[in-house]
């Protein structure tokens, strides 16, 4: 590889894209969101398989796998991650649009919504290769041995790892009650509070728990596989939440003789920062890219292809377009992020670099981009393309070899909330090119 193939070979790999398609509102569960399953590692025969998202109201489960997927680099062995099972369930912030998800996995009719992503999924908890599976969860309170008070009491789910039962039988990992155990002991050497702390729950479900029999963990075991429950409490914010995941799935890959880098520190800041910063989605084979960390709720004259596709590539499984009417809305996860105006446009098949002179130094700039400015920008001419520095305007009509400064556009025009970045968008005759995206320091 030479340098530019490693360095575009390491940016890929940093950020794992993802590459996705949009998903119209009106299509149903089975066809419009299906779940992503992200292998990650050298694939053996001691994977670990982690679900998040089969309720759609937990985001402390779903954020915590896509972390994984996006976030840990494993150097050795392997891991499978479904980080949004119930896709539609997450989009839509319910539970379960179609009924509870988790309790579909005894019996069910074809015709039933889920059939096709529960029967997918069973198939990769009974792959081969897969030895050890761990379903995410936020639950209500903090679970108790003994009732302390309606918050802190056996029927609350919140903080602890759930086993079935004791052990099963199988040539690995079957002693899930130990496995468990050493789990909830990781987690409570780095509680946030001493509230927080996490016990064994065994739910004993072959001595008769019928709603349990019908559970993901509960057809994984009596598939000989070993299988736990994670919970996190709804109580905790959602950051708190995947800290306490993240620190069990850490020790269940340990167990394993898994080996991951991190990247990022793992306290509750740093698992923070890890959510919010740095998302983004790019359309058009790369002729735009959208920061999202920032992004206003709503985005007017939008580019979009005038057929309404649009095919995106994400930071994260959990970001998704949905287009409602002339409307795309960004979802990251039970977040809606912004609304895109469309403003229909034939695309430019080209993809090509400009020239801008940024702070007076000429750069050459693909589509694409973010530019940083410290003062001013100066878009070059070029006869192939017609420019458009969205808000600005001047009484000349004509916005290239200009040098533009932050305060001529108007604080409205930009992407994000703060007011710092701006589009360049570039048109031929009758088609949109691209977008350079200017970035004003504070
Ligand atoms: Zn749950």
């Amino acid at each position: 590889m030479n340098r530019g193939m490693l360095k575009l070979y390491r940016l890929l790999k940093l950020h794992s894209l993802i590459l996705l398609f949009v998903l119209p509102l009106a299509l149903s569960a089975q066809n419009g969101f299906k779940f992503n399953l992200i292998q990650k590692g050298k694939q053996d025969n001691n994977t670990l398989l982690v679900v998040g998202g089969i309720q759609g109201d937990e985001p402390g489960g779903f954020i915590s796998a896509s972390i994984l997927a996006t976030h840990y680099e494993i150097t050795k062995g392997s891991v499978w991650i479904v980080p949004n099972l119930n896709f539609y369930s997450i989009i839509k912030r319910s539970r379960g649009p179609y009924g509870d998800m988790n309790r579909k996995f005894a019996e069910l009719s074809t015709a039933d919504p889920e059939y096709e992503a529960v029967t997918r999924i069973k198939n990769y908890i009974k792959d081969d290769s897969v030895k050890l599976i761990v379903n995410l969860h936020d639950g209500s309170g903090f679970y108790r041995k003994k009732h302390e008070d309606s918050m802190h009491s056996p029927n609350r789910w919140g903080q602890c790892s759930i086993v079935d039962q004791s052990n099963i039988n199988v040539p690995v990992y079957g002693n899930l009650k130990e496995i468990s155990s050493e789990v909830v002991k990781h987690v409570n050497e780095n509680l946030i509070k001493d509230e927080d702390i996490y016990h064994v729950h065994n739910t004993r479900t072959i001595e008769g728990d019928k709603e349990m029999e019908k559970s993901l963990t509960y057809f994984a075991i009596n598939q000989g596989k070993a299988a736990f429950g994670n919970e996190a409490s709804k109580n905790l914010p959602t950051h708190k939440r995947v800290y306490y995941h993240l620190l069990a799935l850490e020790k269940y890959m340990d167990i394993m003789g898994i080996e991951y880098k991190r990247k990022f520190t793992l306290n509750a800041e740093g698992v923070y920062k890890a959510i919010n910063n740095d998302i983004y989605i790019s359309l058009y084979d790369e002729k735009i890219k959208l920061p999202l960390s920032e992004i206003r709720n709503l985005v007017n004259y939008f580019p979009i292809k005038k057929n309404g596709a649009v095919d995106f590539k994400a930071s994260n499984p959990l970001l998704t377009i949905i287009k409602n009417n002339n409307n795309y809305v960004i979802q990251y996860g039970n977040r809606r992020l912004s609304k895109l105006k469309a403003d229909y446009q034939d695309i430019e098949a080209q993809h090509q670099s400009v020239k801008l002179l940024i702070d007076g130094k000429l750069q050459n700039v693909k589509f694409g981009t973010l530019v940083d400015v410290e003062n001013n920008f100066l878009v070059e001419e070029n006869s192939a393309y017609r420019v458009n520095v969205i808000g600005y305007t001047n009484k000349k009509q004509k916005e290239t070899g200009i040098e533009i400064e932050k305060k001529e556009i108007p604080n409205r025009f930009s992407l994000d909330k703060q007011g710092t970045i701006y589009r360049v968008e570039y048109y031929t005759k009758d088609k949109f090119a691209g977008m350079v995206l200017i970035k004003f320091k504070t």
